[in-house]
């Protein structure tokens, strides 16, 4: 991605020194707008900054004068709950990262990677590389393609995949993240772009896959489910407006359908956001909740597979 030229044809970028801890000022209001960027910055970090000043170009709603300091590591708590400020910057962040590193690119490097297994992650990483980001943005973007249970720590950052278990808030100590390697069922340790990481599998992606909770003559919709389901949690008053926003959880995932999940995996991930909000958390403990996930699920992976060209 020659993300010089494409910044170059759409703003008047400039190169300049200061001292204080900001890497780029993008100024929105005059047109073209103009780009500051400071002029000793290494490569890839260079790089990674002109892609997110290019967002703020481009993403209509971004306004005024933005002083920037790249970090990637908000990326990485993209999908906390705990990340709650700066929004502009981590969407210009999460910009940046799909621009350098596009899902159709990546999407297939994903793929390749069976399951956990060293020589199959070696050359999904000398691919990554060659993308010219950093190595933490490259593995943040990774992360977003893998099924759950990945995780990558590379200092005291880390890049996760979905519905994998939090490792906690950066920095990381190195006490955190030798618990959290402790507790994952493999650990690999790779050289990558002149760093240290480690990629460890937790148990998410390996829970032994439950019997189906399905009857077989059970032939009612996932809706029908959810609806007993969300009256005998939450009362007929509440069941309907529970169960519209059980759907909304489950609608965010099938937006995500380019990245290929099977059932076990949106079941996993649907748990989790579930279990982080605290007004529908309680259906988890209903009996049939189980039937309506996998029903659910296996809606969702049918019409994917009928809506493939
Ligand atoms: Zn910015």
């Amino acid at each position: 991605m020659d993300i010089k030229s494409l910044l170059h044809e759409r703003a008047q970028v400039e190169y300049a020194n200061w001292s204080h801890e900001c890497d780029a000022v993008t100024v929105l209001g005059e047109s073209p707008p103009r780009v500051f960027v400071k002029s000793d910055l290494p490569l890839l970090r260079e790089r990674f900054t002109l892609a997110h000043e290019y967002a703020h170009i481009q993403l209509p709603w971004h306004v005024g004068t933005i002083n920037c300091h790249i970090n990637a590591a908000p990326a990485s708590e993209e999908y906390s709950v705990a990340a709650v400020a700066g929004s502009q910057e981590r969407e210009a962040n999460e910009f940046a990262s799909r621009l350098l590193t596009p899902d159709r690119w990546l999407s297939p490097i994903a793929k390749s990677l069976p399951s956990f297994e060293r020589s199959a992650m070696q050359d999904a990483l000398d691919t990554l590389a060659s993308a010219q980001v950093s190595a933490q943005a490259g593995l943040i973007a990774l992360s977003r393609h893998l099924l759950p249970g990945h995780a990558f720590f590379i200092d005291q950052s880390f890049a996760i995949s979905r519905g994998t278990s939090w490792p906690g808030r950066t920095p990381l100590s190195d006490g955190e993240i030798e618990q959290y390697l402790e507790r994952s069922i493999a650990v690999e340790e790779f050289a990558h772009q002149g760093r240290v990481i480690f990629w460890a599998l937790t148990s998410e992606s390996t829970e032994p896959w439950l019997p189906s909770q399905v009857n077989p003559g059970d032939d009612r919709t996932p809706h029908q489910v959810l609806i007993s389901c969300c009256m005998r949690v939450f009362g007929d008053g509440l069941a309907k407006s529970k169960a519209m926003s059980i759907n909304g959880v489950v609608g965010g995932l099938i937006n995500d359908s380019d990245l290929h999940w099977h059932e076990s995996a949106i079941i996993s991930v649907v748990r989790r956001r579930i279990e982080a909000k605290e007004d529908l958390k309680g259906i988890l403990a209903d009996h049939e909740f189980a039937i309506y996930l996998e029903k659910k699920a296996q809606v969702i992976v049918q019409r994917r597979s009928s809506s493939l060209p």
